[in-house]
């Protein structure tokens, strides 16, 4: 680098489990893009670069099953086993970006169910689930609008406590499907149903249609999460327990509680009939 020529910085994809290794490199946070960087006059650059060099390549997503689940708009509930485990989880922040705008961009930024032209476009993994190797697969990428997208995880929003947006995503739902409210409550039952099958198994996820199409898949974070999951799993059990317990003792109490006030009431009456009697006794007028 010539004298007087200031270093400017050079972005890195640096996937977080990977972070250490680089800093030893010498590179650097950059926490206003939220990216690491090297300067360029380091020494290590080119090592740097040859590691994690952003990939700006478009993306091509062979094995795509772009058939798969139909165009038609449905509740998709992704097991509780495998929550915040998805792709956009599992790759760098850069390679999402390449992912999902190439989603968008070969259906021109349209909703893929209800056709609907958008800047608010989102794209949806949509999963294959093979109960014998317990193995859950991403088999394809689809771009909807965010009302859409709202729909297929609408009974997540009813788990978050949000019934507003459930509410609004039963709507949408019923508006683009022409579902009648009977129709509607039928698809729930059998989304929840499939959704109950699919929560007793703690998947193994496959995101080979991202690693065979050169995107690299951050594995720590993977594990990590299916370490959350458990726990998470741990945690319902205890809470569903201390519950019982909880209800147990508020039946105890309010048995406790009726008995309390009928030997109440019964010590009322056997007072007030001694009293009546010491009265009567006497020759004299009860003043009640
Ligand atoms: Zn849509």
């Amino acid at each position: 680098m010539p004298l007087g020529v200031l270093p400017t910085n050079v972005y890195l994809a640096v996937p977080y489990s990977e972070k250490e290794d680089a800093k030893k490199l010498g590179a650097k946070f950059d926490w206003n893009k939220k990216m690491w960087y090297s300067l360029s006059n380091n020494y290590n650059l080119n090592e740097l670069q040859e590691k994690w060099k952003i990939n700006t390549e478009p993306v091509i997503l062979t094995g795509e099953d772009r058939t798969y689940g139909g165009n038609e708009l449905f509740i998709d509930l992704i097991p509780h086993t495998s929550w915040g485990r998805n792709a956009r989880s599992c790759i760098h922040e850069r390679d999402w970006d390449r992912v999902r705008n190439h989603v968008y961009n070969r259906v021109d930024n349209t909703c893929e169910c209800c056709h609907n032209k958008t800047k608010h476009i989102e794209a949806h993994e949509r999963w294959h689930y093979d109960y014998d190797t317990e193995t859950q697969k991403l088999v394809r990428l689809v771009a909807l609008c965010r009302d859409c997208h709202r729909v297929t995880h609408s009974g997540r929003l009813g788990a978050d406590g949000d019934m507003e947006a459930r509410r609004s995503a039963k709507e949408h739902l019923k508006k683009v499907r022409n579902f009648t409210d009977e129709d509607f409550t039928v698809h729930c039952k059998s989304t929840g149903g499939l959704y109950r099958k699919r929560n007793n198994i703690m998947w193994n996820l496959d995101l080979s249609l991202l690693s065979n199409n050169n995107i690299k898949l951050n594995n720590i974070k993977l594990i990590k999460q299916h370490a959350d999951a458990v726990e998470w799993e741990e945690k319902m059990d205890i809470g569903r327990a201390e519950r019982q317990v909880l209800a147990e003792m508020r039946q105890q109490t309010s048995a406790l509680d009726r008995a309390f006030r009928e030997r109440v009431r019964e010590a009322e009456i056997e007072s007030t009939n001694t009293a009546a009697s010491w009265y009567k006794k006497r020759g004299r007028r009860y003043p009640n």
